[in-house]
């Protein structure tokens, strides 16, 4: 069968004019677009549900989706709309992703074309094909997808992508965030066009503080401003959420200032651990051992990997560069993580510098004399650790920015007991 005839064939079918059909099969075929493949493009561009035998997607409750479904219809909620440019199969693709909700639940989605929606529209998505993102279904919204104005319904989420930091999670698209910028440094990278400049440091506000990176540096983003970004995005980096701004972000100054916490948010190490990796956190709890490579150590000139034997793991045979740290295990009760503590951490434990400690090795003609004391130091005793947590599949690590003895230590509870007697 020629193009004429499946034309005359297709328009009477659908019921549209002609010339057009056959138009349009032409120019698909002239793109080497098979012919059945043409016409079942073409049913679907004119709207005919009878796909060569298949069915309209079936209406689905968001809770109801599951990556069994190849294509489905849902009403709801546009919840979040994050813009962003991709790399996909070579070329540089621009996609919209966020979240949709109605009243049993929500789910991510991404969309390949520029529907318009806006966090806040009420929707109806037809025909979004449901994919498998991270463990869940996603709606991908293509060029088979239809979106159109519906009534409104109340969900029970927040709308829009305002967020406090610590409600941040790897992820997350299409998110605004009010911040100070606390550290902020120019980086070179070797990006897809060369050399690039970014932007990276550290943001805080009223929760906690998180790691960013500015892909597209913006000029407001400077040490101390109080700011506002919307449309940022989150991705995981060594193990907890940081703040990705892109090209699509909009950053303002604010006309306050941003509050920042003091503390970081103290948790068990058990919650800690689950959460995967947090960029600043406080646990309590006992120094139950001090590990092996603690003290006085010698690190690699090239690579600050740690040297044992006069031997890098990268480089061979190196001259050792001493340094101080201290890899101490810490248990709450609900779990342990490994503490580590840098040279100026580990000065305070042990009473001394690293001049102190090279001459208490050579006077004892041993090195682990430092572990030791260090060790009788802390072992037995009640810390309070902030740091950087990041987990992997050899434990959890906690990179210290603080160690400090808990005050409650015996003695003063003991008074505290004989004054609360004597009353
Ligand atoms: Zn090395």
């Amino acid at each position: 069968m020629n193009v004429e005839d499946r034309a005359e064939e297709l328009a009477s079918d659908l019921g549209v004019d002609k010339e057009e059909v056959k138009d349009d099969l032409e120019n698909l075929v002239s793109y080497s677009v098979p012919l059945e493949e043409a016409v079942g493009s073409l049913r679907r561009k004119y709207g005919d549900s009878d796909d060569g035998g298949g069915t309209a997607p079936p209406e689905r409750d968001v809770t109801e989706i599951t990556t069994e479904d190849d294509g489905v219809t849902v009403s709801g909620v546009v919840l979040t709309v994050g813009k962003r440019s991709i790399q996909y199969q070579g070329t540089e693709q621009v996609i919209f992703e966020g979240e949709f909700a109605d009243e049993t639940g929500k789910i991510s989605y991404t969309a390949w074309e520029d529907f318009g929606i806006e966090p806040g529209d009420a929707v109806r998505i037809e025909n979004a094909g449901v994919r498998e993102w991270e463990g869940n279904p996603e709606l991908n919204l293509g060029e088979r997808t239809t979106i159109a104005v519906d009534e409104d319904v109340d969900v029970p989420y927040e709308i829009g992508g305002d967020r406090p930091l610590t409600e941040l999670a790897p992820g997350d698209r299409g998110v605004n965030v009010e911040v100070r910028v606390l550290e902020r440094e120019h980086k070179i990278i070797d990006g897809r066009d060369g050399e690039t400049e970014i932007l990276s440091g550290v943001f805080g506000d009223e929760s906690t503080r998180l790691p960013f990176t500015d892909w597209e540096p913006h000029d407001e983003i400077e040490e101390g401003a109080s700011i506002r970004i919307e449309d940022a995005f989150v991705r995981e980096f060594r193990g907890a959420p940081s703040i990705n701004v892109s090209e699509f972000s909009t950053v303002r100054t604010l006309d306050r200032a941003v509050d920042v916490t003091e503390e970081a948010p103290r948790m068990s190490i058990r919650d800690a651990v689950e959460s995967g990796g947090l960029f600043d956190v406080e646990v309590v709890g006992s120094a139950i051992a001090v590990r092996d490579r603690s003290g006085l150590i010698e690190r690699c000139p090239e690579c600050g990997r740690v040297v044992q034997n006069g031997q890098c793991r990268s480089h061979g045979a190196v001259e050792g560069e001493d340094d101080l740290r201290t890899k101490v295990i810490v248990d709450d009760g609900t779990a342990t993580v490994t503490a580590v503590l840098d040279e100026a951490l580990t000065a305070d434990v042990y009473g001394g510098g690293l001049e102190d400690a090279r001459e208490h090795a050579r006077d004892a003609m041993d090195r682990d004399v430092v572990t030791d004391a260090i060790r009788e130091a802390i072992v037995g005793r009640e810390f309070r650790v902030r740091g950087s947590l990041s987990v992997d599949d050899f434990g959890a690590t906690l990179n210290a920015t603080a160690f400090d003895a808990c005050e409650d230590d015996p003695a003063d509870r003991a008074h505290e007991l004989l004054a609360e007697v004597g009353r």
